[in-house]
């Protein structure tokens, strides 16, 4: 069989890097308020590209020219990376890293290549110039990566990467500059770009896995939470029960809900606006949040009204969050908002029976009541089991 020519495994990962290039550009054209950093790494690919292009040009064009232009190519490119990988964990880019590195990489293979030629130096100032930016975004995965395989997976190849430019640079310098001279066959300047091609198509698949496992995220935190509240919408408090349902079950804890509507709602949306209706409903689902324990969730069912699911809590008890939210509901909001108040139905899962539509129903039914007898109070559902007391607005309580 017929070994490959070098310069086709070249072309070949040039190519393939260069549709990935595409790829990842139309992901950032479709997601780039949600996964950053997506831009960086396509115009980085599309340099190591241009940088494979150029080496694969020496011949045609003056040699000096095509190995400045395709080194600094190659550097401007993988430092894009970098920038795109910060952006990505969120971090500010190091901009003035890379341009230090580009000037002092451009520069130097300059220096070594027209003035002084010394192609060691020229390799190990290179190697050990990208191994910066190889360096940083391990360190940025180890520090900012989820505990996901997506994370492992990127990590590695960039740890990897870095000991192999690295290694480059040292023997570089060590050895006789035979054995990392790209000039002295074409055939092993071939293999050595076919290898870096396919490092760079290996870091883009690695970028691209970290990626999609961020956009699947945050799809699915968009498909079970509410975009102007932030907290749970219907789909995830479905969830949510379902998972605390199955508790109750099985240790027979009381789970209480918490149906809660904002009073003459319509009237804020009138005098204030909208918006400022929808700054409302952002505060108020801040404030019931903070009234909660970690192991109870909130959520927004529709316009102006919210539900709290509370596991292992008595009715007697989710009176008390009740009043609480009612109270820090009084207190003036920093913000400047208009002041708002609410009226609350409490309800208390009755059997393993009883599903959440029933239970909502019962709440629903209690927090009418609160509406009917004048707002902004407190009406436990008589139906539940336990506790048959009411707190009022004035704060007396009622026996029921
Ligand atoms: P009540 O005390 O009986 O609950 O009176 P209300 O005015 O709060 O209730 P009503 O059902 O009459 O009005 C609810 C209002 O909530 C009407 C609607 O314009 C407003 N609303 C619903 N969704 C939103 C939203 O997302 N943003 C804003 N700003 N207003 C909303
Ligand atoms: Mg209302
Ligand atoms: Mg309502």
């Amino acid at each position: 069989m017929e070994t490959l020519d070098p310069r086709t495994i070249v072309f070949m990962t040039t190519l393939m890097c260069g549709a990935m290039s595409i790829v990842m550009f139309s992901v950032y054209r479709s997601f780039r308020h949600e996964v950053h950093g997506l831009g960086h790494w396509s115009a980085g690919l599309l340099l190591l590209v241009l940088a494979s292009m150029l080496f694969g040009a020496r011949g045609m064009l003056h040699d000096a020219l095509v190995l400045v232009g395709a080194n600094a190519a190659l550097i401007a490119g993988i430092g894009l990376a970098m920038l795109g990988t910060e952006k990505f964990y969120g971090q500010r880019p190091s901009l003035r890293l890379y341009w230090l590195v580009f000037c002092l990489g451009v520069g130097g293979i300059a220096w070594w290549l027209l003035v002084q030629p010394d192609f060691s130096r020229r390799v190990a100032l290179f190697s050990f110039l990208v191994f910066l930016f190889y360096a940083r975004q391990a360190q940025l995965v180890v520090r900012h990566g989820e505990r996901h395989f997506s994370s492992f997976f990127f990590g590695t190849l960039m740890v990897v990467q870095a000991c192999v430019v690295l290694a480059r640079g040292v023997s570089a310098l060590l050895n006789d500059s035979a054995s990392v001279n790209l000039m002295v066959s074409s055939t092993q300047a071939s293999i050595y770009l076919a290898v870096a091609n396919f490092m760079a198509l290996l870091l883009t698949v690695g970028f691209m896995t970290v990626a999609t496992r961020r956009l699947q995220a945050i799809l699915e935190r968009r498909s079970t939470h509410d975009p102007l509240t932030q907290v749970l919408n219907r789909r995830g408090f479905g969830d949510a029960y379902a998972r605390e349902k199955a508790n109750f079950s099985r240790h027979r804890q009381p789970l209480t809900l918490l149906s809660i509507d904002l009073d003459y709602f319509k009237t804020i949306n009138d005098r204030y606006g909208h918006m400022v209706g929808d700054q409302v409903l952002a505060h108020v689902a801040g404030i019931i949040g903070g009234a909660l324990r970690e192991s109870d969730c909130v959520a927004r069912f529709g316009g102006e009204e919210f539900v709290v699911l509370m596991p292992d809590m008595s009715p007697h008890n989710a009176l008390g969050v009740a009043e609480r939210i009612r109270s820090l509901l009084r207190e003036p909001a920093d913000v400047g908002l208009p002041p708002c108040t609410v009226s609350i139905g409490v309800a208390c899962q009755a059997s393993t029976e009883e599903g959440l539509e029933q239970l909502l129903s019962r709440a629903d039914a209690a927090l009418y009541l609160a509406k009917a007898n004048g707002r902004d109070r407190i009406e436990l559902d008589a139906s539940g089991p336990t506790v048959a007391r009411t707190k009022s607005a004035t704060g007396t309580d009622s026996a029921r």
